[in-house]
């Protein structure tokens, strides 16, 4: 269901000291008042520290890819029924930095938010376009691809996705969209999701989220919150996000 969220992406950071340390405080500070949900999606191997840390406190956990695959003979992969085992309840899918650096297709980050609801969990799909493409007018055809390929991955369940428009030249440069270059983008996206989605799925912003401009975002009609890297290993910023 439509609902507004802020969720951390914590990228391949962390150690057990300092993620205790984070956690301890969100779980403390995060109260039943608080309207939204918060979660932090953890590196996998800190998911059983997440769960033990926040299992009695209003913030869920999820992790920050799945493997497409059920289970077998995937080296290195994390399966969704392993990330679910954990008690998460999100997994972020098709990240700019794994559709960049992984090669993920449109057609591989599909399936892996099937993969993921058919696990219980509820895929977080991000898209976004680059610098180059935002310049050449491309915008608005990039995500319509890129969530064509999601809609036709999840049929049926496209109601049970949270989208994440993350525009890729404003994650982690200090530069983000206007909210109302978001709320362009985030308008047309829901457009998109049509009557299967339009009125259930949660449109997150992400790049460059911080407290002083996370209330002006928040304020457009069709963001539903946010995904936040960096100011999310920050407690006190994390917390001033969710609360803006
Ligand atoms: P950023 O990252 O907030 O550090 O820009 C956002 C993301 O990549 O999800």
């Amino acid at each position: 269901m439509r609902g507004t969220l802020v969720v951390g992406n914590w990228k391949m950071n962390g150690a057990l000291v300092a993620n205790s340390r984070l956690l301890e405080r969100l779980a403390s500070a995060w109260r039943p008042t608080d309207p939204r949900t918060l979660a932090v999606c953890v590196p996998a191997p800190y998911l059983a520290q997440a769960q033990a840390a926040l299992r009695d406190s209003r913030v869920a956990w999820g992790a920050q890819d799945v493997s497409e695959h059920a289970a077998g003979a995937y080296t290195g992969e994390v399966s969704a029924s392993m990330v679910g085992e954990f008690g998460s309840r999100f997994a972020i899918v098709g990240h700019s930095e794994r559709r960049r650096w992984h090669h993920e297709s449109d057609a591989l980050v599909g399936a892996k938010a099937r993969a993921a609801l058919a696990a219980g969990l509820t895929p977080i799909a991000c898209v976004g376009e680059t610098l180059d493409e935002r310049e050449r007018g491309q915008t608005k055809a990039i995500v319509a691809r890129q969530i064509d390929a999601l809609i036709d991955a999840v049929r049926a369940d496209v109601a049970r996705l949270v989208v994440a428009y993350e525009p890729v030249w404003a994650i982690g440069t200090g530069r983000t969209a206007t909210p109302a270059q978001a709320q362009d983008v985030h308008a047309a996206l829901r457009a998109q999701l049509g009557d299967a989605g339009a009125a259930e799925v949660s449109i997150l912003y992400g790049g460059s989220v911080k407290s002083a401009n996370a209330a002006a975002l928040f304020a457009m009609p069709d963001i539903d919150g946010a995904l936040v890297g960096g100011a999310s290993l920050d407690a006190d910023e994390f917390l001033l996000i969710g609360r803006a």
